[in-house]
């Protein structure tokens, strides 16, 4: 194996596929290589629980597959790491020089305790597991789902839509302790309850056997599935023993530094300072990998703000739990609360505290979400007043608070893979999932060189994009823009133009606005980084 000192990331998820992709986007200069124990190239996580358990593996690829530049060493677990030599040591004997290192290793599912995984109970954290559980799911007719968390409310959403007899069983007196707030866990209760899902609160399990899952209190649920979703615990283990600063999980400061010199952190696997809540904490989403992995990136190439500021994003998620679609921002208590809306129409909950708004759940309400969850963390935010008369127009949505830039994943196209069907571009971005943004409805991104562009939905998957700025009033076409048809009409001035052309249709508009090719793949949006050069 080769020994030339290089970038080395240990961890082929989320966090260290996009780290090594977004390296070589920046011309990242020396060799990269990514170390992942798992047996397969780099998947995606989150459908593991979703769409994936109905059937559909499209969603699971991530796009594109690795920069061609990156050497992947897939089945090689990290088992030393020894710092004074600057080498890796693998499981088979080999050695991997470093001269700079990054622990992406994530986590694994927390076992339920006393109780093996064997037989009849699992967990879900790979795509092995979800494989398995796919396939037992079809032989199933009765499962039992312990930990009313994201996922075990994806999982039981997804069995059911199956035709098996579905049981959550939670410890808690609610659902979602830990990552919604209340007045979003009651209405979750509703909602899988009145689909048919059993759910069982304040319900300890005091033994697991073949078939049967028994709670304290003498009742037994019938199962010939169980899977286990009650948390996970962070794989630290490689970094404590060779010294590395750790509390369940690696800590790190605002640069993804750890205590050693050369050795960064990214992912689930860290402890970070949560912008909002001022305390060290694990933030185990998809977006914080994401979001860590850019800003690492830009570090390490010496471009983009991440270059330079200490990282900062409000940390949120998503959850998809059947025709449910969770969103959730910031922090999940606050002093004062308030919602507006209804779940069948778009339900929203915001937190304040100190004046400020510190957190946002949304239940089917993406496009509003996108909007307010911009708002956390600012002295002059939204208040909740304004919250519940839906003030959201007035205020400047859309700029994100400093230090808290949007996260797209800028990446370099596979050698004549789809990417390079769009006009050409040299790089595209995926912007964001296209459920994000309702048939009707806009979005927006910012590309790697500060560009804020406009993402136009205009049905099913029919998606463009154009620059946000109008080309008369200067204003933001996302936030004070109205779509009808393919023609975006401006807030400020009553302008518009053909979002397919970039053309002006009517006045005050005089010069073209630019446009980018954008596609949907795997459920995302693609952005091309150029813009196609317009007429006026
Ligand atoms: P991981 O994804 O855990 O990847 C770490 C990788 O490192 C793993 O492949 C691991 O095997 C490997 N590794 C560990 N130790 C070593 C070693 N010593 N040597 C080599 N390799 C090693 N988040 C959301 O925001 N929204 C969702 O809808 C959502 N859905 C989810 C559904 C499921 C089923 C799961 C499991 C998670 C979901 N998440 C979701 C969470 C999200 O997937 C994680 O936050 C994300 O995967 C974290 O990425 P990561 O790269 O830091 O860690
Ligand atoms: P969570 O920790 O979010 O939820 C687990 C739930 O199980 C908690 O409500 C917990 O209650 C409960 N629980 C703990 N012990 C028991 C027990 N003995 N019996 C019954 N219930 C119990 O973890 P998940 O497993 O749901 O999620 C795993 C990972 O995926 C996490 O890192 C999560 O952040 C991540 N993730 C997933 C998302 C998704 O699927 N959409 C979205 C975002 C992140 P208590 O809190 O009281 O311990």
């Amino acid at each position: 194996m080769s020994t030339s000192a290089g970038l080395v990331i240990v961890g082929s998820g989320p966090a260290g596929y996009t780290l090594a992709n977004q390296l070589a986007a920046l011309d990242f200069s020396g060799p990269i290589t990514l170390v992942g124990d798992e047996s397969h190239p780099p998947y995606d996580r989150p459908p593991l629980s979703k769409e994936f358990q109905l059937g559909d593996e499209t969603t699971l690829a991530l796009q594109p597959s690795l920069a061609p530049g990156v050497r992947l060493l897939t089945g090689s677990r990290a088992v030393a790491i020894h710092t004074q030599e600057r080498m890796l040591e693998l499981a088979d004997g080999s050695r991997l020089a470093w001269s700079r290192l990054v622990l992406a290793t994530g986590t694994r599912a927390r076992p339920f305790p006393g109780s093996s995984l064997s037989g009849n109970v699992m967990s879900l954290r790979t795509l092995d597991d979800a494989r398995e559980i796919r396939a037992r799911l079809r032989q199933s007719s009765r499962i039992a789902v312990i930990g009313g968390g994201p996922i075990g409310l994806e999982l039981a959403a997804c069995a059911h839509q199956l035709g098996i007899t579905t049981t959550v069983i939670e410890a808690a007196e609610r659902l979602m302790a830990r990552s919604a707030p209340k007045a979003i866990a009651e209405r979750l209760l509703v909602h899988h309850r009145s689909h048919g899902v059993q759910v069982e609160l304040n319900a300890q399990v005091t033994r697991i056997d073949e078939g049967m899952v028994y709670l304290q209190g003498g009742r037994a649920v019938p199962a010939d599935l169980v899977v286990v979703g009650i948390g996970v615990l962070a794989n630290d283990d490689l970094a404590r023993q060779a010294g590395i600063a750790c509390d369940d999980g690696i800590i790190i400061d605002g640069f993804f530094r750890t205590n050693l010199p050369d050795v960064f952190a990214i992912g689930d696997v860290t402890r970070q300072r949560n912008p909002i809540s001022g305390r060290f904490e694990r933030i185990e989403t998809w977006f914080n990998a994401q979001g860590q992995a850019i800003a690492l990136a830009q570090r390490l190439a010496g471009a983009g703000a991440g270059a330079t500021a200490p990282y900062a994003e409000v940390p949120w998620y998503w959850s998809d739990q059947g025709k449910l679609r969770l969103q959730c921002a910031g922090l999940v208590e606050g002093e004062i609360q308030a919602s507006r809306g209804e779940v069948t129409s778009g339900f929203l909950h915001g937190l304040w505290s100190d004046g400020r708004l510190v957190g946002l759940a949304a239940i089917n309400a993406p496009q509003d979400f996108n909007l307010l969850r911009r708002q956390i963390g600012r002295e002059d935010g939204i208040t909740p007043a304004q919250f519940i008369a839906g003030e959201f127009r007035s205020l400047q949505l859309c700029s994100p608070p400093a230090g808290a830039p949007d996260s797209p994943t800028s990446v370099q196209p596979e050698q004549g893979g789809a990417e390079q069907s769009l006009a050409g571009q040299s790089a595209g971005i995926a912007a964001c999932p296209l459920t994000d943004i309702d048939e009707g409805g806009i979005g927006s991104t910012t590309l790697l060189d500060g560009t804020r562009v406009a993402i136009y939905r205009v049905r099913g998957e029919e998606v463009f994009a154009t620059d946000d700025r109008c080309s008369h009033g200067a204003s933001s076409l996302c936030d004070e823009g109205a779509l009808e048809g393919y023609v975006i009409e401006c807030g400020l001035h009553l302008g518009s133009f053909d979002i397919r052309t970039g053309k002006p249709v009517a006045t005050p508009c005089t010069k073209s606005i630019r446009t980018y090719p954008a596609h949907v793949n795997g459920g995302t949006i693609w952005i091309a980084t150029q813009a196609v050069s317009t007429q006026t």
